[in-house]
């Protein structure tokens, strides 16, 4: 007899891979994981940790049961308490005293029914998600650029590119299968050069052409050069410059006042002229260029300008729209584009709509039947956590992350949740640094439970299909949701019985009055309006939007040259470059990066059970320049205190000369659950961006000693 096959979807990092998994023994949580060979994204590969998800989907370190301040309940009594509270903290301080702390872990029904309930019907929009951590920066970018947060390319323009620039971006470890795309387009394609922009020597050099190991915090400047030498060398595309955008002139007057040549750029990005010179020859003589960027342009104090830097060079040489060209931003979990979606950022709205446009907050009312929608921005991460310190959010309800390890400023995130009146937490995961500050735990289902979409860094949806039925008692996170607002008096919205209905009415909302008489969105799923359960059961991989006119879905975008804007024309942004927000100095000389790691995912709390994964690094460490360990004297293997002004931990030496001197890096996995001493978030600086509010994780002032 042949063993049940279910496609469904990895649940790590933006690549977004399709997985065949078969069941082998449902009691035993039992499974088989393949690639999935039909799915666009990954075309049956997978990487080590989606490989070894098998080994993941045990009931160790499982939330199992609902509790309410330590003690085993029912769900009744769980659900009750939740919206009592929450009703009366409501009640007497109003609706910005609460606030929900959500996650990119989320299926975009779980975050559209949370989003809904706090900005639709609560009536605050202190709804924040720990995407704010990943890629905010890049939403801002393209908002500004094209009018919407719109990602215009797709993997296989990697395959068709002749010049790919990884920003910021350790794609080898981050997003190994669309790296290793990479890696095979340049092995099928000898013309196809890499250029790794980054402080640090990662593995994503392997294949690089050119390694620009920039100054921390610099690639503004890089781009802005850029920007001169296109105009210099006459690549200035100016017909698309002056039929399909606006600010060009700016832009470029900014960029010539702080980097008029290629010996001012290299100084101040402390590179080789002769490095700069060929990277910018190669950008300006390759017409197929995709920029791909990451974390190290997002998590900065000016991350948003950074992503416009480099959007800048795109519009001028008119590269994009085309195929194998375009700014990519690489998102890092799996389903951060569909929180944007839904609106899981406190400054948006649901359908790609703004919290600050009344059109938009007028229509959304009109299709929730709501008064009470939000019409002003709530609080972004770190901001939330300020407020619950300081105790203008009394209640905080945090799904499916873990801020006490995460977050910039990690130990006062801590005190503040011990300081918080009511704490709930809904996860699958019982034992985490967050969930022993919670006063209600809400045991959700797992991936490997769940049921329902998550859209991938290239716009691509794609079903996580349940493998077995929920643990215990845990239940999805959208019917907690639903749950908790039908007990606090919006029953009639919340009568969910299903995923599909949900997404059903994610898509019709991201239809409702789309169109040019109401000025177009670019979030579009009307050809899902009044999808069915039969059809969602077998939904297809496919790329937003997905209309009436392309059901197929759509692998690229402004083809058309036609933006997102009042004028449809994009928006060149002028960027004066900053370095970072808190500068080295004597007591704290060292720049800290921070990133993942090959063969973990965020805190750990999944891979961590995968016994293969854990043998790659089994424990914290801090890479060092060998001449800043010789100066220090820091031998190998030996631990080591990191200090900065907001905390520090302790960690193992890695002396590697793929660290620039004067720069640290440590990864960001490790839980106080599993090295008391290892929480790199303790020591991140809450600085943040001014647009986009997220925080400066790469670039920490910091001292290192031995321990
Ligand atoms: Fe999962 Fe990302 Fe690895 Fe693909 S590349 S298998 S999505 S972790």
């Amino acid at each position: 007899m042949s063993l049940p096959t279910v496609k469904t979807t990895c649940p790590y990092c933006g690549v977004g891979c399709g997985i065949e998994a078969t069941v082998e023994d449902p009691a035993a949580h039992r499974v088989t994981i393949k690639g999935d060979p039909d799915h666009p994204s990954n075309f049956g590969k997978l990487c080590s940790k989606g490989a070894t998800l098998g080994d993941t989907v045990t009931l160790e370190n499982r939330l199992l049961y609902p509790s309410v301040d330590g003690r085993r309940c029912d769900w009744d009594t769980a659900l009750d308490h939740v919206a009592g509270r929450f009703r009366q903290i409501i009640a007497k301080h109003g609706p910005d005293a609460v606030a929900f702390y959500v996650s990119g872990q989320l299926l975009t029904e779980d975050y559209y029914v949370a989003n809904k309930l706090m900005k639709g019907f609560i009536g605050s929009a202190n709804i924040d998600t720990n995407s704010r951590l990943c890629m905010s920066s890049a939403v801002v970018g393209y908002k500004r650029a094209f009018g919407a947060d719109t990602v215009p390319c797709s993997y296989a323009d990697l395959e068709l590119a002749e010049l790919i620039v990884l920003v910021g971006s350790n794609a080898a470890w981050c997003h190994p299968i669309a790296f290793q795309r990479i890696r095979k387009a340049k092995d099928n394609n000898p013309n196809l050069k890499v250029v790794v922009v980054d402080p640090r020597r990662t593995a994503s050099c392997d294949i690089a052409d050119l390694h620009l190991p920039l100054k921390p915090g610099m690639d503004a400047l890089l781009f802005n050069g850029l920007l001169c030498h296109l105009q210099r060398d006459g690549r200035i595309d100016k017909d698309y410059v002056a039929n399909f955008t606006n600010g060009f002139a700016e832009a470029l007057h900014q960029a010539e006042t702080s980097a008029g040549s290629v010996a001012a750029v290299a100084a101040g990005c402390e590179l080789d002229p002769a490095d700069v010179g060929q990277f910018f020859a190669w950008f300006a003589g390759t017409e197929r260029t995709v920029t791909v960027y990451s974390q190290g342009i997002n998590q900065s104090s000016s991350g948003s300008d950074k992503c416009n830097a480099i959007i800048n060079c795109h519009l001028a040489s008119g590269r994009l729209g085309k195929p194998g060209m375009g700014p990519f931003s690489f998102t890092g979990q799996p389903n951060a584009m569909g929180g944007r979606e839904v609106g899981g950022l406190a400054n948006m709205l649901a359908a790609h709509m703004d919290l600050d446009n009344p059109a938009h907050v007028d229509r959304v009312g009109r299709f929730w039947h709501s008064e009470r929608v939000a019409d002003k921005p709530g609080l972004k991460a770190v901001e939330m956590f300020e407020a619950i310190g300081d105790g203008r959010v009394k209640a905080v309800w945090i799904m499916a992350t873990n801020p006490v390890v995460s977050m910039p400023d990690a130990d006062r995130v801590k005190q503040a949740l011990q300081r918080c009146e009511l704490v709930v937490v809904s996860d699958c995961i019982a034992n985490t640094d967050t969930a022993q500050l919670a006063h209600v735990l809400l045991p959700a289902t797992g991936w490997s439970e769940k049921d329902g979409t998550v859209t991938n860094l290239e716009r691509r949806i794609s079903r996580q299909r349940p493998l077995f039925a929920a643990s215990g008692e845990a239940r999805h996170d959208w019917w907690i949701i639903s749950r908790v607002a039908q007990r606090m008096g919006f029953a009639d919205a919340f009568a969910y019985q299903s995923s599909a209905e949900i997404f059903r009415e994610h898509a019709a909302l991201s239809a409702f009055e789309n169109d040019s008489e109401h000025q177009l969105r670019d979030f579009d799923l009307s050809a899902f309006a009044t999808i069915g359960q039969t059809e969602f059961d077998s939904l297809q991989p496919v790329q937003w939007p997905v209309t009436r006119e392309r059901p197929q879905g759509s692998p690229q975008l402004f083809g058309d040259k036609q933006f997102f804007t009042a004028d449809r024309k994009a928006r060149f942004i002028p960027v004066a470059p900053q370095g970072p927000r808190n500068k080295v100095d004597a007591d704290y000389p060292f720049t800290l990066n921070t990133g993942r790691l090959r063969d973990q995912w965020h805190t750990m709390t999944r891979t961590g059970l995968a016994a293969k994964l854990n043998a790659h690094r089994p424990e914290p460490f801090v890479e060092i320049h060998p001449a800043d360990a010789e100066r220090l004297q820091l031998k190998n293997r030996s631990l080591a205190r990191i200090e900065s002004r907001w905390g520090q931990m302790l960690a193992r030496v890695e002396i590697g000369a793929g660290q620039r001197r004067g720069s640290l890096f440590v990864p960001m996995h490790w839980t106080g659950q599993v090295s008391s001493h290892g929480r790199m978030g303790a020591l991140v600086n809450p600085v943040v961006d001014p647009y986009s509010g997220q925080p400066e994780s790469k670039q920490t002032p910091v001292r290192i000693s031995a321990w």
